[in-house]
Protein backbone atom coordinates (compact mmCIF):
# COMPACT_ATOMS: atom_id res chain seq x y z
CA UNK A 1 0.00 0.00 0.00
CA UNK A 2 1.59 3.30 -1.00
CA UNK A 3 0.45 7.02 0.50
CA UNK A 4 0.04 10.04 -0.98
CA UNK A 5 -0.92 13.61 0.28
CA UNK A 6 -4.11 15.51 -1.16
CA UNK A 7 -5.43 18.66 -1.18
CA UNK A 8 -8.76 20.71 -1.65
CA UNK A 9 -7.24 23.74 -2.57
CA UNK A 10 -9.51 26.59 -1.17
CA UNK A 11 -11.12 27.09 -4.51
CA UNK A 12 -12.72 23.54 -4.38
CA UNK A 13 -14.07 23.99 -0.34
CA UNK A 14 -15.23 27.30 -1.11
CA UNK A 15 -17.30 26.19 -4.20
CA UNK A 16 -18.70 23.22 -1.67
CA UNK A 17 -16.51 20.55 -3.62
CA UNK A 18 -15.06 18.17 -0.52
CA UNK A 19 -17.74 15.83 -0.59
CA UNK A 20 -17.49 15.52 -4.42
CA UNK A 21 -13.84 15.22 -4.25
CA UNK A 22 -13.65 12.52 -1.45
CA UNK A 23 -16.38 10.88 -3.26
CA UNK A 24 -14.38 10.12 -6.11
CA UNK A 25 -11.66 8.93 -4.07
CA UNK A 26 -13.80 6.25 -1.83
CA UNK A 27 -15.43 4.94 -5.01
CA UNK A 28 -11.92 4.29 -6.56
CA UNK A 29 -10.95 2.29 -3.47
CA UNK A 30 -8.67 5.05 -2.41
CA UNK A 31 -8.70 5.50 1.58
CA UNK A 32 -8.55 8.46 3.72
CA UNK A 33 -6.50 7.86 6.61
CA UNK A 34 -6.01 11.23 7.54
CA UNK A 35 -7.91 14.28 7.22
CA UNK A 36 -7.68 18.20 8.34
CA UNK A 37 -8.69 21.24 7.45
CA UNK A 38 -6.14 24.11 7.13
CA UNK A 39 -6.09 28.08 6.68
CA UNK A 40 -2.32 28.23 5.32
CA UNK A 41 -0.65 31.36 6.05
CA UNK A 42 1.67 32.92 2.73
CA UNK A 43 4.76 31.54 4.57
CA UNK A 44 3.36 27.67 4.94
CA UNK A 45 2.24 27.83 1.52
CA UNK A 46 5.71 29.36 0.26
CA UNK A 47 7.09 26.45 1.82
CA UNK A 48 4.87 24.10 0.77
CA UNK A 49 5.41 24.79 -2.73
CA UNK A 50 9.05 25.84 -2.10
CA UNK A 51 9.80 23.99 -5.27
CA UNK A 52 8.33 26.38 -7.49
CA UNK A 53 10.02 29.27 -5.63
CA UNK A 54 11.53 30.40 -9.29
CA UNK A 55 8.31 30.23 -11.29
CA UNK A 56 6.45 33.37 -12.25
CA UNK A 57 3.28 32.23 -10.64
CA UNK A 58 4.90 31.81 -7.29
CA UNK A 59 3.46 34.42 -5.90
CA UNK A 60 0.14 34.27 -7.25
CA UNK A 61 -0.01 30.51 -6.33
CA UNK A 62 0.63 30.86 -2.35
CA UNK A 63 -1.64 33.72 -1.93
CA UNK A 64 -3.94 31.65 -3.25
CA UNK A 65 -3.16 28.54 -1.15
CA UNK A 66 -3.21 31.05 1.62
CA UNK A 67 -6.44 32.80 0.51
CA UNK A 68 -8.92 30.55 2.90
CA UNK A 69 -9.12 27.72 4.08
CA UNK A 70 -8.17 24.12 2.45
CA UNK A 71 -8.50 19.92 3.03
CA UNK A 72 -4.95 18.31 3.31
CA UNK A 73 -5.87 14.22 3.64
CA UNK A 74 -3.49 11.34 3.48
CA UNK A 75 -4.95 8.53 1.13
CA UNK A 76 -4.01 5.13 1.11
CA UNK A 77 -4.28 2.51 -1.88
CA UNK A 78 -1.92 0.21 -4.15
CA UNK A 79 -0.25 3.15 -6.43
CA UNK A 80 -2.10 5.69 -4.48
CA UNK A 81 -0.26 8.48 -6.34
CA UNK A 82 -0.47 7.54 -10.05
CA UNK A 83 -4.00 6.61 -8.98
CA UNK A 84 -4.55 9.75 -7.11
CA UNK A 85 -3.12 11.99 -10.27
CA UNK A 86 -5.14 10.18 -12.58
CA UNK A 87 -8.40 10.79 -10.83
CA UNK A 88 -7.01 14.21 -10.69
CA UNK A 89 -6.12 15.39 -14.56
CA UNK A 90 -3.60 17.56 -15.97
CA UNK A 91 -2.49 20.80 -14.11
CA UNK A 92 -4.13 22.43 -16.83
CA UNK A 93 -7.58 21.68 -16.74
CA UNK A 94 -7.91 22.18 -20.61
CA UNK A 95 -6.11 19.24 -21.26
CA UNK A 96 -7.58 17.05 -18.83
CA UNK A 97 -9.21 14.17 -19.38
CA UNK A 98 -13.01 14.08 -19.33
CA UNK A 99 -14.30 12.75 -15.90
CA UNK A 100 -11.28 14.13 -14.09
CA UNK A 101 -11.73 16.27 -11.08
CA UNK A 102 -9.94 19.06 -12.91
CA UNK A 103 -11.56 19.06 -16.20
CA UNK A 104 -14.81 18.42 -14.52
CA UNK A 105 -14.55 21.88 -11.50
CA UNK A 106 -11.25 23.37 -12.46
CA UNK A 107 -11.94 27.41 -13.44
CA UNK A 108 -8.40 28.20 -14.68
CA UNK A 109 -4.50 26.73 -14.77
CA UNK A 110 -4.23 27.97 -10.94
CA UNK A 111 -7.60 27.39 -9.66
CA UNK A 112 -7.84 23.67 -10.11
CA UNK A 113 -9.27 21.93 -7.27
CA UNK A 114 -7.24 19.27 -6.19
CA UNK A 115 -3.30 18.74 -5.19
CA UNK A 116 -1.66 15.93 -4.99
CA UNK A 117 2.16 14.60 -4.51
CA UNK A 118 4.18 13.90 -7.48
CA UNK A 119 6.31 11.21 -6.38
CA UNK A 120 7.29 8.92 -3.58
CA UNK A 121 9.82 11.82 -2.47
CA UNK A 122 7.15 14.26 -2.40
CA UNK A 123 4.70 12.44 -0.88
CA UNK A 124 7.02 12.02 1.76
CA UNK A 125 7.51 15.34 2.54
CA UNK A 126 4.23 16.92 1.66
CA UNK A 127 2.82 14.15 4.36
CA UNK A 128 5.17 15.08 6.56
CA UNK A 129 4.54 18.55 6.47
CA UNK A 130 1.28 18.37 7.71
CA UNK A 131 1.06 15.20 9.63
CA UNK A 132 2.64 13.06 12.49
CA UNK A 133 2.87 9.85 12.87
CA UNK A 134 -0.08 9.79 15.54
CA UNK A 135 -2.67 11.71 13.61
CA UNK A 136 -2.58 8.93 10.47
CA UNK A 137 -4.81 5.66 10.94
CA UNK A 138 -3.82 2.55 9.21
P1 LIG B 1 0.40 19.83 -10.28
O1 LIG B 1 1.41 18.86 -9.71
O2 LIG B 1 -0.45 19.22 -11.36
O3 LIG B 1 -0.43 20.50 -9.22
O4 LIG B 1 1.23 20.98 -11.05
P2 LIG B 1 2.59 21.75 -10.72
O5 LIG B 1 3.35 21.09 -9.60
O6 LIG B 1 3.30 21.97 -12.01
O7 LIG B 1 2.08 23.18 -10.23
C1 LIG B 1 1.60 23.38 -8.92
C2 LIG B 1 0.39 24.26 -8.98
O8 LIG B 1 0.77 25.55 -9.44
C3 LIG B 1 -0.71 23.82 -9.96
O9 LIG B 1 -1.57 22.83 -9.46
C4 LIG B 1 -1.44 25.14 -10.19
O10 LIG B 1 -2.31 25.45 -9.10
C5 LIG B 1 -0.28 26.13 -10.22
N1 LIG B 1 0.22 26.37 -11.57
C6 LIG B 1 0.90 25.51 -12.39
N2 LIG B 1 1.22 26.09 -13.56
C7 LIG B 1 0.75 27.36 -13.48
C8 LIG B 1 0.78 28.48 -14.37
O11 LIG B 1 1.31 28.42 -15.49
N3 LIG B 1 0.17 29.65 -13.93
C9 LIG B 1 -0.39 29.76 -12.70
N4 LIG B 1 -0.96 30.91 -12.34
N5 LIG B 1 -0.44 28.72 -11.84
C10 LIG B 1 0.13 27.53 -12.22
Amino acid sequence: MEKTLSIIKPDGVSRGLIGEVIRRFEKNDIRVIAMKMVWMTKKQAKGFYAVHEKRPFFESLTDFMSSGPAVVMVLEADNAISKNRELMGATNFEEAEEGTIRRDFATDIEKNVVHGSDSPETAAFEISYFFNAFEIAG
